[in-house]
């Protein structure tokens, strides 16, 4: 087991130092062989250097510009550069709805994934505050950062931090990386920065991607004190017991699909995604429950029995 897996790991993303080269974007796309078929001038000129404008499965970090209007005459305007990609919430709307464990926590706070658990209910992609997790691929599985887990399992630093040149990316334990973004947004309140602030400390339980904000995080585009969509508390709420959290999962689900928090891209009912299963999903789907449904009718059974 390597020294990143064994403790509480953070990554700090320092928007004051970031040149916005997007060398961690293409890290991220070469290391974990997520390639663009998206073909070419896929994406005209929108106006902005953003591209692609949102996360898509093929591009698990999307580097953000949000320009903003200074006082300074020299230079009219300023990048709010900022970083989207998951951000390993201590307590993840994603891994609570998830019935099948292809969201977890791993014990160094990262939120894993394993494709191959995947039934495609995307229950993650309506829990997730920050709306992250995509549906991806020929075989569609939900995509998402897995904070290069298996960089992490054999020493080494995720594929972001280690491309990026003005050292604008860290990773390490994340008390010390609270202390480093503190310290640097001091800093920067001493140059002029009276915005300045670090993100991530208490959001969701507190991040493992935490942020230093040049301009506030509001600039950035972050939602100051996001908190795991109400379904996903709801789903967590109307779990009985460990056995019962697949069928829970669900039945929580079904009563409301209303994210009111953060990214959210629309509102979406539980007949809706069902319209996007295939029947393959569907008919894997109905028997996963079928099974959790009889696996907790059988623990009722034995916790009666005692
Ligand atoms: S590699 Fe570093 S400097 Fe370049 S965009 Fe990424 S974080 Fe910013
Ligand atoms: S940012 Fe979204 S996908 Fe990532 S851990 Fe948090 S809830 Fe899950
Ligand atoms: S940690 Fe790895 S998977 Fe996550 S954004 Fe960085 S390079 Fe991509």
């Amino acid at each position: 087991m390597s020294i990143y897996t064994r403790k509480e790991m953070a990554m700090l993303y320092d928007a004051s130092k970031c040149t916005g080269c997007k060398g961690c974007q293409v890290a991220c796309k070469q290391w974990n062989v997520l390639y663009s078929d998206l073909g070419m001038n896929a994406f005209p000129f929108s106006g902005s250097y953003q591209n692609p404008q949102d996360l898509n499965g093929s591009n698990r970090l999307v580097m953000t510009f949000k320009e903003k209007k200074s006082d300074n005459q020299l230079r009219p305007v300023e990048w709010a550069f900022g970083r989207r990609s998951c951000f390993h919430c201590t307590n993840a709307g994603c891994v609570t709805v998830c019935p099948t464990g292809c969201l977890k926590y791993e014990e160094n706070g990262v939120v894993s994934v394993s494709p191959e658990k995947c039934i495609g209910c995307r229950y993650c992609e309506m829990a997730c505050p920050f709306d992250v997790p995509r549906y991806y691929g020929d075989e569609p599985k939900i995509d998402k950062c897995t904070m290069c887990w298996d960089r992490l399992e054999n020493g080494m630093l995720p594929a972001c931090v280690k491309t990026c040149q003005p050292g604008a990316l860290h990773f390490g334990p994340r008390d010390e990386m609270i202390k480093l973004g503190k310290e640097r947004v001091e800093f920067l309140k001493s140059r002029g920065y009276d915005k300045a602030e670090l993100y991530g400390e208490n959001e969701c339980g507190g991040l493992h991607i935490l942020q230093v904000c040049k301009f506030g995080a509001e600039a950035q585009g972050l939602v100051k004190g996001a908190q795991p969509s109400p379904l996903a508390t709801l789903s967590k709420l109307a779990q009985p017991g460990a056995g019962l959290a697949a069928a829970a999962t669900v039945a929580g689900l079904a009563v409301s699909f209303v994210a009111a928090l953060g990214y959210r891209r629309r509102k979406m009912t539980i007949e809706e995604a069902k319209e996007h299963w295939t029947p393959a999903q569907r008919k894997r789907g109905e028997e996963y429950l079928r099974e959790a449904k009889k696996e907790a009718a059988e623990q009722e059974r034995r916790e009666n029995a005692e």
